[in-house]
């Protein structure tokens, strides 16, 4: 086939949080299935430059990419459904999109020109998608405009994609709109008129959708379907019913199982294989029946109530618990109240304290590790887990009492954990901190070194603050194990310790590269070493 990419548009109708993302990202699993490659873009009509600064209460988690882009959660998923790898390129918000053009405008470079939304703008959104779709070779590059059809801030990437369907030939490009069709209790029916409506919307600022999925809780009837078919202009095989599924990696399978792919291929002229699916009946197939039991984990922090703000952690602690074939509980224990009574954990069986920022909870976590550690209940630490494992093992096993981090108690005698070098100049906080991917090398023996079975890796970071070179070889005099560092710049980026069942704490992310059917080493050998925790 030729190389040019051929694009896949997803748009959403009626209400916001339908899943466009998940059914992107699961359409994107199909097309790999069926032998092409794929890459996604997500674009965001808001303001903001990048989701980075955004509170994760608000905007829940912030995706890191490898080359330290702070990406919408969305990407996650991107990453996770499909081999592709998303950068900064490929995630677009008005903010950036505004920020390129006003830039250019400054520097003269539209020779004085009165600049517009249209072509300016437009122009711009279609050279970003153009450009990031060429560089990754793909095949297939999934483009998803966020928001709803009908809000004022996504029009200028609708009418973007109005212009690349048009530029491109009938066969290039696909448009699958998204829609809600709720079940009205008091009528005892589903309702197919929001979507009308929203096709309509659609078509009124010249886009017209190819394969409509529908969101409901329940399968939809044949006839809904043919109903839908009439009143939206498609055929009644291109109205797929993307009903809610147990596990979202079935997702997948249900869109498969209605044709969504082999619609589009045929649309988009293209010849493959039948799909391979085999994986992705493995995994939900553990999701749904687990074999091996039960097993318990308790998280430890402080955005407790938005569980969305832990999403990747969420979903690499699933993907461990089907490679072990557990069914995972998973219970998110607010750290304040760890605080004072650390009884809740002790029903878990493993335990976890994930990244943050900002003292409050911070020694509720520490409170938790240390339970952890003399416990002897498998602990994995990620990033601010690592910096307070390290505070917490200063201050109970090698004589630094008021040992702490320079984020957290910046006036601690014993900074064990300091801001690194590089941030003191810092000034502007957007996209600013220790991001993306590093390499690692791991100590011979180490635990890490066996749960990886490398002696190099690479992992993404987010963080200011790192382990403070000082206080090292005190620290390890009193047996906690360095087992990973940088190799340019030494900095600490793991460490465990020997005589507990497993206890590793990690300065990256590992949470961002783990995908289903494919568990992150660390998250795996947690769960193992949780699941043998287990009282039978
Ligand atoms: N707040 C810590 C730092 O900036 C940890 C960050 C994180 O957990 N992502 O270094």
């Amino acid at each position: 086939m030729s190389r040019r990419p051929k694009y896949l548009f997803f748009t959403g109708g009626v209400v916001s949080s339908l899943g466009k993302g998940l059914a992107a990202a699961s359409t994107g699993a199909l097309m790999e299935a069926r032998g092409l490659t794929v890459t996604n873009m997500k674009m965001d009509p808001y303001l903001n430059v990048d989701p980075g600064t955004m509170s994760p209460l608000q905007h829940g988690e912030v995706f890191v990419t490898d080359d330290g882009a702070e990406t919408d959660l969305y990407l996650g998923h991107y990453e996770r459904f499909t081999h592709s790898r998303m950068t900064q390129d490929h995630n677009l918000t008005s903010g950036r999109i505004y920020w390129e053009v006003i830039s250019k405008e400054r520097r003269g470079e539209y020779l004085g020109k009165t600049i517009q939304v249209i072509p300016h703008i437009t122009d711009e959104i279609k050279r970003r998608i153009r450009r990031a779709a060429e560089e990754s070779g793909a095949d297939v590059c999934i483009v998803e405009i966020g928001g709803t059809v009908g809000d004022i801030e996504s029009l200028p990437f609708l009418e973007a994609i109005r212009q690349i369907r048009n530029e491109e030939g009938p066969h290039d490009t696909v448009l699958v709109h998204l829609t809600l069709v709720p079940w009205i209790n008091a009528a005892g029916e589903l309702k197919t008129k929001p979507t009308q409506h929203s096709v309509k919307e659609l078509l009124s600022i010249g886009l017209k959708a190819d394969l409509l999925l529908a969101r409901s809780e329940q399968p939809l009837p044949e006839e809904l379907k043919s109903k839908i078919s009439d009143f939206c202009n498609v055929p009644a095989r291109a109205v797929i019913s993307a009903y809610d599924v147990r596990c979202i990696y079935e997702l997948p399978l249900v869109l498969n199982a209605q044709g969504l792919d082999s619609l589009i291929c045929d649309q988009l002229n293209i010849w493959t294989a039948a799909p391979r699916l085999d994986t992705w009946q493995r995994v939900v197939k553990s999701f749904t029946e687990p074999a091996n039991g039960r097993v318990t984990i308790g998280v430890v922090g402080k955005y407790v109530d938005l569980i969305e703000s832990y999403k990747s952690l969420n979903e690499a602690l699933t993907h461990a618990g089907m490679h072990h074939d557990v069914a995972l509980d998973l219970r998110y224990l607010d750290a304040g109240v760890i605080e004072n009574d650390t009884s809740p954990l002790d029903d878990v069986d493993g335990i976890l304290v994930p990244g943050g920022f900002g003292e409050r909870g911070s020694e509720g976590k520490i409170r938790a590790i240390q339970y952890a550690r003399e416990e002897h209940k498998p602990f994995l630490g990620i990033c601010l887990g690592m910096q307070l494992a390290v505070v917490e093992f200063a201050r109970n096993k090698a004589d630094l009492e008021a040992a702490g981090s320079k984020e957290l108690q910046p006036d601690t005698p014993h900074p064990v954990i300091d801001l690194m070098e590089e941030q003191k100049k810092v000034a502007d906080l957007g996209g600013t901190m220790r991001l993306g991917s590093f390499a690692c090398d791991l100590k011979p023996g180490s635990r890490a070194a066996t749960t990886y079975g490398e002696d190099r890796i690479d992992e993404r970071h987010r963080h200011r603050y790192e382990f403070n070179d000082q206080y090292r070889s005190q620290l390890e005099a009193s047996g906690l194990v360095v087992s990973g560092v940088n190799p340019e710049t030494g900095l600490v980026e793991l460490v465990e310790l020997k005589e507990h069942p497993w206890f590793v704490a990690c300065q990256f992310h590992p949470e961002f590269k783990s995908r289903p059917g494919e568990a992150h080493p660390l998250f795996r050998d947690f769960i193992g070493a949780s699941v043998e925790q287990v009282v039978p």
